[in-house]
């Protein structure tokens, strides 16, 4: 669910030294900030408590230390530190609108101020994880461990373990699978760079296409976004024809519907017809994502 209610500080004033030119980061200037966050506050409403809101004086508080401390160059990095701190202090809040002002900039012309706006938001993806070299349980869960000490990626869920018999024409081990839903900051371009960047860094090499892997990490969805790009499409587009992607994922989110193809996991679990090849290796028995290693 999308938050409509917002909460706003607008016009915050301070004093600070960012800027590109050498006077803006000695002798600094004034800043302006304004912040929206987008919060449910419905329960706040009603209830009256204070803890079910966000604390206006401890937004003030996080705004000021970014804007009164070191120098940036750019607006635009004090903007997006703010958004940043700002979302991972405050888990209530679904995005912010951040504006960072500077009402008298050093430049010649005549104009009232220059700012710059930033929107950013968490987000929800899936992720599948495969494994077929190697320690593959070992394996799996450093991808989880590295994934979840990713900065601004957070793991909030994991499937159970799956054995899966090989994919695609290529003769090779049987795979542990499992799916993942992450929370995250950064924008999907990003976060297929850092998933790759923890194949490399668990060994995975590309030799032979579908081939066998120590770590495969697939990006299955992102939010309800449909993206194409060169090198990212997400609905991952044989998501409806594996079902040692559709198992695991169903147990985490059965009722997602896969945008594209507008049709829940569950849905599309029934509708595949080759389902065989995937057995359950490891419960997942809630006792949070890393209890599933335990011994
Ligand atoms: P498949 O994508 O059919 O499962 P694969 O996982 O074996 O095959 P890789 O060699 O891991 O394929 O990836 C090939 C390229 O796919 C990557 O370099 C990446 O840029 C691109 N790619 C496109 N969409 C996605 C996605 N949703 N998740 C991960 N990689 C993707
Ligand atoms: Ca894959
Ligand atoms: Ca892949």
């Amino acid at each position: 669910m999308n938050a409509i209610d917002k909460i706003t500080l607008n016009r915050m004033r301070f004093y600070g030294y960012h800027g590109a030119l050498p006077e803006e980061k000695k002798i600094g200037q004034r800043f302006l900030v304004d912040v929206t966050l987008s919060v449910d506050l419905y329960q706040a409403g009603i209830s009256d408590r204070l803890d079910q809101t966000i604390n206006y004086a401890q937004v003030y508080s996080i705004v000021r230390e970014i804007v009164e401390g070191p120098s940036c160059k750019l607006i635009e990095r004090v903007a997006e530190r703010i958004a940043e701190t700002l979302l991972n202090t405050f888990s209530m809040a679904q995005s912010c609108l951040i504006r960072v002002i500077k009402p008298d900039p050093p430049i010649a012309g005549h104009y009232d101020s220059v700012a710059v706006e930033v929107i950013r938001k968490r987000s929800i993806a899936y992720v599948g994880l495969g494994s077929n070299m190697g320690d593959r349980p070992y394996l799996l869960r450093q991808a989880l461990r590295k994934l979840d000490r990713t900065e601004n990626v957070r793991v909030v869920r994991c499937s159970s373990i799956y054995e899966t018999d090989p994919y695609g024409p290529v003769k090779q081990n049987d795979f542990l699978n499992m799916a993942i839903q992450i929370e995250t900051l950064l924008p999907p371009d990003q976060l297929l760079d850092r998933l790759q960047r923890i194949e490399l860094a668990l060994k995975r090499k590309r030799e032979i296409h579908w081939g066998p892997r120590t770590i495969d990490l697939d990006m299955l969805l992102f939010n309800q976004d449909n993206i194409d790009m060169e090198k990212l499409s997400v609905p991952h587009p044989e998501i409806a024809r594996r079902a040692f992607v559709l198992r695991p994922l169903e147990e985490i989110a059965p009722h997602l519907v896969v945008p594209r193809l507008n049709r829940s996991v569950t849905e599309l679990w029934q509708n595949l017809k080759e389902k065989e090849g995937v057995r359950l290796w490891k419960r997942n028995n809630g006792e949070g994502e890393f209890g599933l290693f335990e011994n």
